[in-house]
């Protein structure tokens, strides 16, 4: 179960309402948002919600069975829309295109990226600083000056910048150079670190555990709400499977599934999800067609000089041709 609390709710008030519902036999959580104060009530009883529903300071009560409760669509119907600020918003009537290096690598490669994605018309640009690498010997990224550089130029242009933010202690030095914090494969179970972004007031974009399953995914994600910060993108990003032809299996099936049990929005990065260029474009599409709000997707001008992920990144024509592809789909769907 979960209750909104109103704004004018005094202590009072509120040690009453945490009284009745907790002699309910409920376990009760308080959580204070940007956006609103509730009370989490977590329990199996049968609960005569006339023993609770008069007091002073409830604002709504709504029954959830979810175990993921502040991230389930059953109390909220309606998307989350997430607004970047400049026109860049994050919605269901919006689909969203993110591109970028997987690295950012020298001033030169940022500019030239901006370059491109403003002749696109892409308005969000990724680019990690802080790189998770399996050996420690790949390239681990330009750190803190090397997102100085990106957000300048994204900056000048428009552009929001969306890195991944691997520990705690990054947090703060990142934050006035990223409009979204991505919160990568290897961390999605980092209940520190996604304890400590829920405490903040930027987006962030939530990767899926390559172990995780949906319900993991979810309850990553409620950590994050239940902290404070309402604004998370889920991302599918690919699991591990038996498969071994692909660097990860997409999971597609996420998507239907997120959009059903969850208000926020759901992205796909098919670059990590298949890790091999020739397939990105069109598992992006059939991303699209799932119901995904939008994409991230790896693009460098030249892939076979990337620095990471290069067999999974798309070269400026290959991006053009999918950026093509997926507006045109968008203008279908938008008729259908
Ligand atoms: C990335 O987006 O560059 C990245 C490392 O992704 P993931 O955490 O999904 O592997
Ligand atoms: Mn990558």
């Amino acid at each position: 179960m979960l209750i909104q609390i109103k704004d004018t709710c005094n202590p009072n008030q509120f040690e009453k309402i945490v009284e009745q519902v907790k002699k309910s036999g409920y376990k009760t959580t308080s959580v204070k948002t940007f956006n609103c104060h509730y009370l989490v009530c977590v329990g199996s009883k049968e609960i005569d919600i006339r023993s609770i529903g008069n007091l002073a300071g409830i604002k709504d009560i709504h029954i959830v069975d979810d175990s993921n409760i502040l991230v389930s669509r059953q109390w909220r119907v309606k998307d989350t829309v997430i607004d970047l600020g400049d026109d860049v918003v994050i919605s269901r009537d919006n689909f969203t295109i993110a591109a970028g290096p997987c690295a950012i690598e020298n001033e030169e490669q940022v500019i030239k990226t901006v370059n491109f994605l403003n002749e696109q018309n892409v308005k969000i640009m990724r680019g990690g600083i802080f790189k998770p690498r399996s050996s420690p010997y790949s390239f681990r990224g330009l750190g803190i000056e090397g997102l100085q550089i990106f957000s300048k130029h994204c900056r000048a242009n428009g552009i929001k910048v969306v890195s991944e933010v691997m520990q705690v202690s990054q947090i703060e030095s990142m934050y006035p150079y990223v409009d979204i914090f991505q919160v990568g494969t290897r961390n999605a179970q980092n209940f520190n670190l996604l304890d400590e972004l829920g405490k903040i007031d930027k987006p962030v974009l939530l990767k899926r555990g390559m172990s995780s399953t949906l319900n993991e995914f979810l309850a990553s994600a409620e950590y994050i709400f239940s902290s404070g910060n309402e604004k998370i993108i889920l991302c599918e990003r690919g699991i591990r499977s038996f498969e071994k032809e692909f660097r990860n299996t997409l999971d597609l099936n996420a998507i239907p599934y997120l959009k059903d049990k969850s208000h926020l929005p759901v992205f796909c990065d098919p670059s990590h999800g298949v890790g091999i260029r020739e397939y990105v474009e069109p598992m992006a599409l059939a991303s699209q067609m799932a119901g995904a709000d939008g994409v991230l997707l790896e693009i460098h001008e030249t892939p076979e000089r990337a620095a990471s992920d290069g067999q999974q990144t798309l070269n400026y024509y290959e991006a053009n041709n999918a950026f093509k592809k997926l507006r045109m789909m968008e203008e279908m769907k938008r008729r259908m």
